[in-house]
């Protein structure tokens, strides 16, 4: 064989290697997005991806502002064990005619994008553009919760659901599921598996019910009863709190013991892989939250989403010996949240927007800065469904509004919407004092300035060539909180 024979395979090796080499090379930014079911995790995702490969003006990211960005990328998955985030899918559902808002988070997934660019030091431009892989990782914020549980033991976190049951609050939705309980006590039946099935499906709609309550709101464990992601159906999902009456004399000989079982299975095969495999990977995180969406419900539910978020937001708590700790290698060194759905707002809100969402999340807030944790608040909507317009008023002055296509079967006053026509609407101004606002909340149980309903998205259709960023509220600040240092 000649050598000359070899040479174009070995030099496609050697291009081959080198291309490994750079991806090997190639630093990752792995961004976690997070939020309660409804947040507005899947469409800041979309938009955000979307900003990124299509490019366009997005003057507060910088690295794009100053022309730096010399292309972004979606590449395959790097972990295949991980479902991939479905850009394409919800993209499409944005781009048909009329626009549909995209299909909801329901478990984890996620999508590398990798951008190229020119760094602003001069030694580093010299030897060409950079890349940096940035990994973002979808999951419902609802999981956080079950932090809490590998904490507890099956005793404890019976005693504490049982009590949660017990609260006039839940009365109505936990009633089924009390009765349930009484029947097996008065039985003396429990101990098959049967009845751990059917327990546990009592004590989901129970959970179920009392979200609906509380304005979808409220975080009870186990998170995955809720937002069950690939394990519906699953037997590690059969079991439910047993009280202690029923623990201590025994409703059957085994039975607490196989609940006790598939609680500890469900920490172990469940909640410590998340949160190892997950989220202790994570760089940088996005808290999503529809403070406006409570504002709507009413100021009982702001002190619901408060609660829930503090529950859910305990995972960013630093301390050394806790469980996080031990699970986690590397911090989270950005942490940022955002109120989304600012469109429903004139933009004077926005900076009330900010301050009410402040408030709710004080206090993982300092815990996060404690921790040495870059930590910012922002208003942001990834995709604009509205614009601003004023209206004059019958006695002279001009009403600032919103006007956009309210989805069909919106409702405003008498009026319900048939998702073609737009609307003007006065969305009410938010309160300047936030914290009086949720303080308020508990002795008066509406608060009824705000109006909000829900608008259908701007289409997006892609245009071969063109470069344009789809509408949006400050999204660019957002990413470049997140992403713009790395791109320096
Ligand atoms: P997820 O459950 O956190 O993934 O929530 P989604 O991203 O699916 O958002 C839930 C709903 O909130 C969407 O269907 C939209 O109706 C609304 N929404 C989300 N983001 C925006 C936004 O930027 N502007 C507006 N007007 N509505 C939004």
């Amino acid at each position: 064989m000649r050598f000359d024979d070899l040479a174009p395979a070995a030099a496609d090796a050697v291009r081959g290697a080198s291309g490994y080499l750079t991806d090997l090379l190639t630093p990752t930014l792995r961004i976690g997005v997070t939020g309660l079911s409804r947040a507005g995790k899947t469409v800041f995702i979309t938009a955000l991806v979307r900003a990124l490969v299509a490019g366009g003006r997005l003057p507060f990211f910088s690295a794009q502002s100053q022309g730096r960005i010399d292309g972004a990328w979606l590449e395959p998955q790097p972990d295949d064990a991980v479902p991939r985030f479905d850009y394409e899918a919800h993209l499409a559902a944005l781009g048909r005619e009329p626009p549909q808002w995209p299909e909801s988070t329901r478990s984890v997934s996620q999508l590398r994008v990798t951008i190229a660019y020119k760094p602003t030091r001069l030694l580093w431009r010299a030897l060409g553009p950079s890349r940096l892989h940035v990994d973002i990782v979808d999951y419902p914020g609802e999981w956080l919760v079950d932090l809490a549980l590998l904490e507890r033991d099956f005793a404890t976190w019976s005693d504490e659901a049982m009590a949660q049951a017990a609260s006039p609050r839940r009365a109505r939705a936990a009633a089924p599921f009390l009765a349930f309980l009484d029947r097996i006590a008065q039985a003396g039946t429990a101990r098959d598996e049967q009845t751990a099935i059917a327990g546990a499906r009592i004590f989901t709609e129970y959970l179920a019910a009392a979200r609906a309550a509380d304005n979808a709101l409220a975080t009870m464990t186990p998170g995955r009863f809720l937002m069950p992601g690939d394990l519906a159906g699953s037997p590690l999902l059969t079991f439910f709190p047993l009280p202690a009456k029923l623990r201590e004399q025994g409703v059957a000989a085994g039975f607490p013991a196989l609940l006790a079982r598939r609680y500890e299975s469900y920490k172990t095969h469940v909640v410590r892989p998340f949160f190892r495999d997950h989220f202790s990977k994570l760089d940088r995180q996005i808290v999503l939250v529809d403070a406006l969406g409570a504002l709507n419900a009413g100021a009982e539910a702001m002190t619901e989403l408060q609660a829930a978020l503090d529950a859910v937001l305990t995972a960013f708590r630093p301390g050394r010996g806790s469980w996080l700790d031990l699970l986690t290698g590397r911090r989270i060194d950005r942490l940022l949240f955002a109120a989304t759905k600012a469109d429903h707002l004139h933009h004077e809100s926005h900076d009330r927007l900010e301050g009410v969402l402040r408030v709710l999340v004080e206090r993982a807030m300092s815990r996060a800065d404690d921790a040495g944790a870059l930590v910012r608040v922002m208003a942001i909507a990834a995709l604009r469904a509205t614009r601003e317009g004023s209206v004059r008023q019958k006695g002279g002055g001009e009403l600032p509004v919103i006007i956009g296509v309210p989805l069909p079967g919106e409702r405003i006053g008498d009026e319900t919407f048939d998702g073609r026509r737009e609307a003007a609407v006065f969305p009410g101004d938010l309160p300047e004092d936030a914290r009086g606002l949720i303080e308020a909340g508990r002795e008066h149980p509406r608060a009824d300035e705000v109006r909000f309903v829900r608008f259908r998205p701007p289409r997006i259709v892609e245009t071969a060539g063109e470069r344009v960023v789809a509408p949006h509220i400050r999204l660019d600040r957002a990413l470049e909180f997140l992403i713009g240092d790395r791109l320096a």
